[in-house]
């Protein structure tokens, strides 16, 4: 049974559990994010709220969509594309950083695909859910990282369209040296996992897990603190709600993980 903590009173013991640890590993989902305007699935009034995720988040859905109402399709990646744009790593990604420079932490496993772990200076990041400033060819499997200037510049060239144009999208979708065509490399669902066996091999090496901000009821990525916990890591969670991760739980901090993380981050500062 997990030990609920109020996140003004971190426990001694959490703390030196994290200062003693040789591997620790984040595993994180779209709440941790959710402080730098980024709405999650559950958010009121966010993204979400709006368009259906089965809708516009399966590829048979969204091309469905394409044909029939291609108005929202426009609608969808005009409101998305304008929250990322605007989206910088927050206290909570930065303080995840700081716990790699004081060589605690060596990896971090997102199920985001805003790329902000990266931003704020993690280098170990493996994204299950792919990364949206990311293409690869749909036909020999070649990946490109683009800047966000470069990644946004493409965007508004397509969006900047008052109707749906599928001429100009794919005149506008970028080319594969091999010809084939460019996709955003993000994970729709129903498609494969990214890196699966790496994360489960980081996470099998943990001694600690901080799990930050996910509802755990997104499978295969969800299995992560399992794994990691049947392995004999310690398991944190970070989350102002309680998530479907039940019993594997050690510890649940009950609070928002830019808050939450950064004073995590000033206790170990302080001690070590
Ligand atoms: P989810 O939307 O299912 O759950 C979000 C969780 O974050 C909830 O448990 C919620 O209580 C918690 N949360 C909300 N605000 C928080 C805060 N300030 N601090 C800490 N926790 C907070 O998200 P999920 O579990 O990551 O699964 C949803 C899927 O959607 C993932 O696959 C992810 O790829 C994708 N997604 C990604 C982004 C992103 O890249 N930032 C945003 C939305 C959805």
């Amino acid at each position: 049974m997990h030990k609920r903590i109020i996140k003004d009173r971190i426990p001694q013991e959490l703390i030196d559990t994290i200062v003693t640890s040789h591997n620790i590993v984040v595993f994180s989902g779209a709440g941790i994010s959710a402080e730098s305007g980024i709405p999650t699935f559950r958010d009121k009034g966010g993204l979400w709220d709006k368009f259906n995720p089965e809708e516009v988040g399966t590829p048979g859905g969204l091309l469905s969509l394409v044909m029939n109402h291609p108005e929202r399709v426009l609608a969808f990646l005009k409101e998305s594309f304008e929250t990322m744009r605007n989206a910088i790593p927050n206290e909570g990604h930065i303080a995840v950083s700081e716990l790699e420079k004081l060589e605690l932490l060596k990896t971090v496993i997102t199920q985001n695909v805003d790329n902000l772990h990266t931003e704020a200076g993690n280098t170990n990041v493996i994204e299950l859910h792919g990364n949206l400033y990311r293409f690869r060819c749909i036909r020999c499997g070649r990946k490109e990282k683009y800047s966000k200037k470069q990644f946004f510049e493409l965007a508004d060239n397509i969006l900047s369209q008052d109707e749906f144009n599928f001429e100009k999208l794919l005149s506008s979708i970028p080319r594969c040296t091999c010809g084939g065509i460019m996709r955003i490399d993000v994970v729709l669902f129903g498609e494969p996992v990214q890196d699966m066996d790496l994360a489960y091999a980081e996470a099998s090496r943990a001694d600690v897990m901080l799990v930050v901000g996910t509802s755990g009821v997104v499978y295969p990525a969800a299995s992560i603190p399992v794994v990691a916990k049947r392995a004999g890591a310690k398991i944190i969670e970070i989350n102002p709600t309680i998530s479907g991760f039940g019993d594997i739980i050690d510890w649940w901090i009950e609070g928002k993980s830019a808050i939450v993380l950064k004073q995590i981050l000033d206790e170990v500062k302080r001690v070590i």
